[in-house]
């Protein structure tokens, strides 16, 4: 029999990246591990550690999920009151170690390192113009043209050359960076990706999310503001805005999908969000049902929430495996849905004879809504009515998230109705813009939506397409 290892998570959405970031604790390394374990949703293609004893860099880095990654030896080496993580998505073919962060170097600036949750438009832009200057680098990731502009900035303190540096580059980046007895961090002045402010007595945390706080019983400070850098020394934790100012635009994707339902983000409940996502969508697109039933996990809340409003019983129609990592072995003749029912299998009893709402948070090729609706037919539905939590997906994502190009995008080319047909349901509905809005409770927010709109807040260069994409996909 012949074996290939198949990538069946691949009609979802990924995130790049996590990081997290702990200053003044004695068990620094150990509460990054715990830290990365909660933000492992972010990425599980590598993971990595650097610490600090005030003296040097202690840096511990693999492929794989975190649990993987670290083990007593490893965590015991890092040693030092200070330090720094990062978990990584990256595809196939990019998968390398070399790519896994936080990256680390030596320059005549002394050690440094970085965690990047983001991706740079302009990153092969400046990286063929570093290279053409002599710059030599180690990866494919745009992360590393940050360190060759610091280590290249002719201003004096680090926190300038910082500043120089990023003011060089365009796009997406939560940073966090370490050097013996200095962290800083940084949120790039638009805010498209998330970065939280905490504490744990005298100790100063950052992180992607806010769960990794609860995990280690840390507390929420705030949001790291858009434009804002936060640099923490044995002298305290000092804030500054040193970029001009410009109209924000935080990910709203990171609501309908990416963050964990028990983060705040942007100062807002995500589960909250997703409730009123499910809310809205009831409204704007009821359908006569016996049941809602979600796709698990991230339609839960926005399922619950389209029950509340709707008045259609609520139940988990659907059973998602969890212990199943993001590839599998498929046998040389493949069994229809194979992939998909590795991950999930409706549950009989409760969905035979009845009218499904089948509640999920976004269609991307079709392939993998249209083996889910065959599956939940299958198990007996009656008719079954797909809502999503969000407006069709039209665009890809330059600012962090991996998405599949343009023409890859059911939405970009289909109408709701053909995309129904596709997919095999009896009726399909996504919820509007305003919806969108509406749930997140501010109409007028300032948010990224360009996957959705077509209005991408930092002009894309041509070339973006192929380059280096944080040492993700390069298409
Ligand atoms: Fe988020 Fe979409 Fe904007 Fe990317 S394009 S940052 S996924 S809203």
């Amino acid at each position: 029999m012949s074996l290939k290892k198949t990538w069946f998570d691949d009609d979802r959405f990924h995130d790049q990246c996590g990081v997290f970031g702990i200053f003044g604790h004695p068990e620094a390394a150990h509460l990054t591990y715990l830290g990365l374990h909660a933000l492992q949703h972010r990425g599980q293609e590598s993971a990595g550690i650097v610490s600090s004893d005030g003296a040097h860099l202690y840096a511990e880095r693999g492929m794989g999920q975190v649990g993987k990654v670290f083990a007593k030896a490893n965590l015991e080496r890092l040693v030092g009151s200070m330090a720094i993580g990062h978990v990584r998505y990256s595809t196939a073919g990019e998968s390398k170690l070399l790519n896994a962060q936080p990256l680390r170097i030596e320059s005549h600036r002394g050690e440094m390192a970085i965690g990047h949750n983001g991706n740079l438009v302009n990153a092969s832009l400046v990286r063929g113009e570093l290279e053409r200057s002599g710059s030599i680098f180690q990866t494919t990731s745009d992360t590393e043209v940050i360190l060759h502009l610091i280590a290249r900035s002719q201003k004096e303190s680090l926190e300038e050359a910082i500043v120089d540096a990023l003011g060089r580059v365009e796009g997406a980046y939560s940073l966090v960076f370490l050097f013996p007895g200095k962290m800083i961090a940084v949120r790039d002045p638009r805010g498209f990706r998330p970065l939280s402010l905490g504490r744990l007595g005298g100790a100063t945390l950052v992180t992607s999310e806010t769960c990794a706080l609860d995990l280690i019983d840390a507390e929420f400070v705030r949001d790291i503001k858009p434009g804002e850098m936060i640099v923490v020394t044995e002298d305290g934790t000092a804030s500054y805005h040193p970029f001009p100012s410009v109209v924000h635009a935080p990910c709203i994707f990171e609501y309908v999908y990416f963050a964990r339902p028990d983060s705040l983000l942007y100062g807002r409940s995500v589960n909250l969000v997703r409730r009123h996502l499910g809310r809205e969508l009831a409204k704007e697109q009821p359908a006569e049902a016996d049941l809602v039933v979600p796709v698990p996990d991230s339609g839960v809340a926005a399922g619950m929430g389209y029950s509340e409003e709707s008045g259609i019983p609520f139940e988990f129609g659907l059973v998602r495996n969890h212990y199943v990592g993001r590839t599998f072995i498929e046998p040389r003749q493949s069994i229809r849905h194979f992939g998909v029912k590795l991950k999930l299998n409706p549950v009989r009893h409760i969905i035979t004879g009845k009218r499904i709402v089948l509640v999920d948070d976004s269609i991307v090729r079709g392939t993998t809504s249209r083996k889910i609706v065959s599956m939940v037919r299958a198990a007996g539905a009656k008719e079954i009515h797909v809502r999503i939590s969000c407006p069709p997906t039209t665009g890809p994502c330059h600012y962090g998230i991996d998405t599949p190009r343009r023409s890859e995008l059911i939405a970009s080319s289909h109408s709701v109705e053909e995309i129904a047909k596709y997919i095999q349901a009896d009726s399909l509905g996504y919820l509007s813009r305003d919806g969108m809005y509406r749930a997140v409770g501010d109409l007028k927010a300032d948010f990224c939506d360009a996957c959705y709109t077509g209005n991408y807040p930092v002009p894309v260069p041509r070339d973006a397409r192929t380059s280096v994409r944080n040492g993700v996909r390069v298409r």
